[in-house]
């Protein structure tokens, strides 16, 4: 099975390859993805089971009384986690899990309208519409509140999960379910009907998917529908910026508003462009992803900075203590990310997904698989008040799920479908857009390939590709040099290549492959310090520390001695880098010299009172942005004084 189909697509270079032939093995990510499949995902569960999420289906399908469950959008929640788990049937066997899955479907199908309709808080009249709506049960209700109610997006999810479950099972009794969902979708707001849009976009992808996986063309048209009838009066929209309705589709250059909601239209976007090649579409798309990655995304791919709203800021308004950054504003980067690569091929969109993939969002989940983030700022102060405005990132915790639980699940389903991330195809051509330890089992032409991935990616830097053709195959291989790497190594079967690896592109090695054949690549894994624009002032006089895409942080409890906000790095700091097998896992950390700058409670003094003889050196230690706050609740920071630009 496919994450997303772009097989058919006249206007996408590339396609991905079936999960269930690409196998993760021994690395970062699949420690991860294993803790997602063993810990987290019956977590979720359980968790949707104990907060009324399951129940509300129950009641909704008559089988049940009692309570509605007020969370917002909650069947959305149990629908992505359906998706989560049969990502994973396409690599494990039936299980436990498959049989929780088929239970909830046997409810989902029993709740379900004669046409179509299904949403359990509009069908109960209760869930966190009573505060709105009295008589949601009265079924003239729905569809009124196309800001905040939700039903669209909660179909869109409701969609995904079930083309994930019809690719992995071939079952259809899930994806009928859907197509009756998708049909009176069609019927209300379809070309005809033009009733107006979804507040918070998901619906607009899901549809092209589900156009795809059973080419019905009403699901394409009604996602361009929802699409074009954006920005204008007959949107059933606020006309906000907040949620993207501020202009026509088209005159939509910049990032907006609501980040999720932002980056899951832009996701639906591209999808429509993949299937229709419209010039205008393809110029807000680039023009967007132009002003994410040169104003407005975090050093860790983090998107939204702004608390108020969860929302893009003004450009370079890239904020650290108060930074936003939802997880599922990096999820949904992720995916924005991964259909540019499909559309164009460029590798400049492997390199945000990666970004993004290592640093917010892995950051997201803790290291038991029990515990989520919310946000994801780049700074914390460790203290009560700004955690509570952070929803938790203090500390990770399981709260979500007595509120919106939006993260915690998409989490799930992101982690569980990575295998179908790592490879693509082309027209003869293969794409190596992710390094990671693995074993991917391809089919070009009419001959099989075996490629095996070697390699300690993200630590080590050393990566071998062993070709395994069937017979003799002419095909080229694609390379992605991340956009860090400069000076790539590259050699084939021991020789060295006469080609110029450049960062952010693709290396084309084009051959006739035999078994046997060896490529081996050497990325530079030096820790890199990283300076931010002028603009985003908050981080002036201050240095980041990457090493390959890893973004570091330096955390209290390492600093036993010291208060986190007095630590400093000289400018010329000899920094080393050491396994850390202990106390984060397998990760590796950095270690060096720092400086303490004391500072009395004054809240400003002058600066020639700065007393330089109590500066003191410090062990220096930075760990990875995403192991933080696994140890203890703790103050932390991305952005690191240099010493020099303290003292003056
Ligand atoms: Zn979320």
């Amino acid at each position: 099975m496919k994450v997303t189909d772009f097989s058919e697509s006249r206007y996408a270079e590339l396609e991905g390859i079936p999960l269930e032939n690409v196998e993760i093995q021994d690395c970062l990510l699949s420690d991860k993805m294993e803790i997602n499949r063993s810990k987290s995902i019956p977590h979720q569960l359980s968790e949707c089971e104990r907060t009324g999420r399951i129940k509300n289906f129950k009641i909704a399908a008559g089988l049940a009384e009692g309570e509605v469950s007020e969370h917002l959008a909650a069947d959305s929640d149990v629908y992505k986690i359906l998706e989560g788990i049969s990502y994973d049937l396409a690599n494990t066997d039936k299980n436990k899990l498959q049989r929780e899955m088929e239970k909830i479907l046997d409810l989902l199908e029993k709740c379900q309208e004669g046409n179509g309709y299904i949403n359990t808080s509009y069908q109960t009249g209760g869930g966190y519409l009573t505060q709105s709506y009295t008589t949601a049960e009265d079924e003239s209700d729905r569809w009124k509140d196309l800001e905040h109610g939700h039903e669209l997006y909660c179909g869109g999810h409701l969609i995904q999960a079930a083309i994930a479950h019809h690719r992995a099972t071939g079952k259809r009794k899930f994806l009928r379910i859907a197509q009756r969902w998708a049909d009176l979708v069609t019927e209300k707001f379809g070309p005809t009907a033009r009733h107006g849009t979804g507040g918070h976009p998901e619906i607009e992808m899901a549809l092209v998917e589900l156009y795809r996986e059973t080419e019905k063309e009403d699901y394409l048209n009604t996602a361009k529908s929802l699409l074009n009838i954006r920005g204008g009066k007959s949107s059933g929209l606020d006309g906000s910026k907040y949620l993207q309705d501020h202009k026509p589709i088209r005159e939509q250059k910049e990032l907006t508003g609501h980040a999720v909601r932002q980056l899951y239209l832009l996701s639906g976007i591209t999808d429509i462009f993949a299937e229709t090649g419209d010039d205008e579409l393809w110029e807000v798309l680039s023009s967007q992803w132009k002003d994410l990655t040169d104003k407005k995304m975090a050093v860790t791919g983090g998107a939204g900075s702004r608390y108020n709203g969860e929302a893009f800021g003004e450009p370079y308004e890239i904020t650290n203590r108060t930074g936003y950054y939802e997880t599922c504003a990096g999820i949904a980067s992720f995916m924005w990310n991964w259909r540019m690569l499909q559309v164009t091929g460029e590798a400049k969109y492997a390199d945000v997904m990666e970004r993004t993939l290592y640093n917010t969002i892995l950051s997201g989940m803790s290291r038991n698989g029990r515990e989520y983030f919310y946000t994801n700022p780049l700074e914390h102060d460790g203290g009560k008040d700004l955690a509570e405005q952070h929803r938790g990132s203090k500390r990770r915790t399981t709260e979500h799920f007595d509120g919106t639980a939006c993260c915690p699940p998409n989490l799930a389903r992101l982690l569980a479908s990575l295998p179908g991330y790592v490879y693509g195809k082309g027209e003869k051509s293969l794409y190596v857009h992710h390094y990671v330890n693995s074993e991917l089992n391809h089919r070009i032409g009419e001959k099989e390939v075996t490629i095996t991935q070697g390699t300690r990616y993200p630590w080590k830097g050393d990566i071998k590709l062993k070709i395994d053709p069937e017979r003799n195959l002419e095909f080229s291989l694609m390379l992605r040099i991340p956009n860090w790497a400069k000076n790539t190594e590259v050699r084939i079967n021991g020789d060295t290549l006469n080609l110029e690896p450049r960062p952010g592109k693709y290396l084309e090695i084009h051959r006739k492959w035999e078994s046997g054949d060896e490529v081996n690549l050497e990325f530079p894994m030096h820790i890199r310090k990283i300076v931010a624009n002028p603009k985003v002032s908050g981080n002036t006089g201050c240095i980041g520390l990457m090493r390959g895409p890893i973004v570091y942080c330096i955390e209290e409890v390492d600093y036993p001695d010291s208060e986190l906000y007095t630590v400093t790095l000289p400018k010329d700091a000899e920094l080393t880098t050491e396994f850390d097998e202990k106390v984060l896992e397998d990760v590796i950390i950095i270690k060096g010299e720092g400086k303490s700058v004391p500072y009395t409670q004054n809240l400003y003094k002058d600066l020639e009172n700065l007393n330089s003889r109590r500066i003191k050196s410090i062990d220096f230690t930075a760990v990875p942005y995403f192991v933080w706050a696994n140890r203890e609740p703790g103050a932390m920071r991305v952005w690191i004084p240099v010493t020099e630009s303290v003292l003056r």
